[in-house]
């Protein structure tokens, strides 16, 4: 088959894909089995995303990479960390005084135009924008990026309604096409491959399965989109920020996707979560060198577009969602949570997401802000997933919010057992782990035991299905003196 490339302002795309023969395509592993409210399990999601070398290597190279990015650019800025400290005090001031700020948002934005709605959940959400587009008798809605959506169930509520939906962000589509989640709050598809992709457009959009040059593939997405966006009537955007004194909305993006669905309808709609509020117009100074180093490592996002009321003949709505909100304010030890302005850099550092991948996670959000936000929805389904953290804090270390992550993830355990929600397995480990922990002598003489005998361990004792410890790891070699014996005999 005759390889398409496509001419672009940069210059000549190539295809990657070598000449000759394609080498046997590695199947993509898919995200965790969903089984009513049972707990998701991560591990065994996990298990299967790990046995695929390809992706998993490409995953953690990937965003690896964006983690690095991401420090560089951070320690290009000398008052990074003061800008962390003022970030974490806006939003904390702004979710402490929320009734009076979406007030005041409510008030100005109307004022501007705009007509304000507000949701107590998902279902009341899907309901208003139900209610908009049969105003308009719009059949098709064209929208960017937003995780609240994704949270509600838009997308499967309209389309049982026979309102078709197209997803505008070019990894979002991929996984719409592929009727799968996104499973990255930036970058929805980072766990797919190219070859991935043009299998996906290949099967869906009709394109060439053998080329899997990126410029080729998003330019076949943006023909198959266009002519639907320039055709709807109503478009539809998340919001990265509220701002309460001028009652505009804020949406960072960089593909441009958003400010198609937002300009070219004539009937613009904005789904925005209530902690997105922040008081001044000021204080986007802050976010806005924030939020794209943290996520993507680049200094900007392409696009940081301002949207204060309807296009002239046109409408705007905003929709303000709970959906869980308020409860999770009223919870002492996860409210600071609602901060997070959703970089994903806490995914991208953290060592389970990259070799997991986010469908695993079997959530709308994963990686560790999912460990703590996930259970605020359903406590017992998400009750696996605190578990999936190696409580390294590298999380905490790059939130540009300084939300405490990993003390949260360690705060859920705790909820959880008291709960009996972890397996009798687990809940048996721990307890005779705590027994022993908490008696240094009997600690001491288990190691010195343990140390002994270790070496003699015949390998299936370790290395065995029954054993999930020993399936990703080696035991280390025992050393001739434990720590704890070299201190006695060097230190007095
Ligand atoms: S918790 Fe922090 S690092 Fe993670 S997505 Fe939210 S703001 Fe970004």
């Amino acid at each position: 088959m005759k390889r398409v490339h496509v001419d672009h302002a940069e210059g000549r795309s190539k295809s990657l894909a070598p000449d000759g023969p394609a080498p046997e395509r590695e199947a993509q592993p898919r995200g965790a089995r969903i089984r009513g409210n049972r707990p998701v399990d991560h591990a065994e999601a996990a298990e299967r995303f790990l046995a695929a070398s390809d992706h998993v290597s490409f995953h953690d190279k990937r965003l690896w990479d964006l983690r690095e990015k991401r420090d560089r650019e951070s320690h290009g800025i000398a008052e990074w960390e003061e800008l962390r400290g003022l970030a974490s005090g806006i939003k904390e001031h702004a979710l402490t005084r929320l009734d009076d700020y979406l007030e005041l948002f409510e008030k100005n934005a109307a004022a501007n135009g705009i007509v304000v709605h507000w949701a107590r959940d998902g279902a009341e959400h899907n309901r208003i924008i139900t209610d908009i587009l049969r105003a308009h008798q719009a059949t098709l809605l064209v929208k960017s990026k937003s995780m609240l959506t994704e949270e509600c169930g838009l997308r499967p509520h309209l389309e049982e309604l026979g309102i078709a939906v197209i997803e505008t962000d070019l990894g979002e589509r991929i996984q719409q096409l592929d009727n799968e989640d996104p499973s990255h709050v930036v970058v929805p598809a980072v766990h797919k491959l190219r070859s991935d992709v043009a299998e996906v457009f290949a099967r869906t959009l009709g394109t060439d399965p053998d080329n899997d040059d990126p410029a080729y593939l998003t330019e076949q997405q943006r023909r198959s989109n266009r002519p639907l966006i320039l055709d709807a009537k109503v478009g539809l955007t998340g919001a990265n920020f509220l701002v309460a004194e001028t009652g505009a909305i804020v949406v960072c993006t960089n593909e441009g996707n958003a400010d198609l669905c937002a300009s070219v309808p004539s009937v613009h709609i904005v789904s925005a979560g209530i902690e997105k509020i922040i008081p001044r117009a000021e204080d986007l100074g802050v976010f806005v060198r924030l939020l794209s180093r943290s996520a993507l490592g680049s200094p900007i996002t392409q696009y940081t577009s301002h949207f204060r009321g309807p296009r002239a003949g046109g409408e705007m709505h905003v929709v303000l969602v709970d959906n869980g909100r308020t409860a999770r304010l009223g919870m002492a030890e996860f409210w600071t949570s609602l901060k997070c302005i959703r970089c994903g850099a806490c995914m991208n550092t953290c060592p389970v997401y990259r070799r997991s991948g986010g469908l695993s996670y079997g959530a709308t959000y994963a990686g560790p802000i999912g460990l703590i936000i996930d259970p605020t929805y359903n406590r017992h389904k998400y009750s696996l997933l605190p578990f999936a953290s190696t409580l390294n804090g590298s999380c905490t270390a790059v939130c540009p919010v300084k939300i405490n992550i990993h003390e949260q993830i360690l705060s859920w355990r705790r909820v959880m057992a008291e709960n009996h929600e972890p397996k009798l397995r687990k809940r048996l480990s721990m307890q005779g782990a705590a027994a022993l922990l908490s008696r240094p002598a009997a600690y001491r003489a288990a190691v010195d035991a343990g140390n002994a005998v270790l070496p003699h361990i015949p390998r299936f004792v370790l290395y065995n299905p029954v054993n999930a410890w020993g399936k990703g790891r080696d035991v280390p070699v025992v050393p001739g003196q434990s720590f704890h014996a070299w201190y006695k005999a060097n230190r007095k």
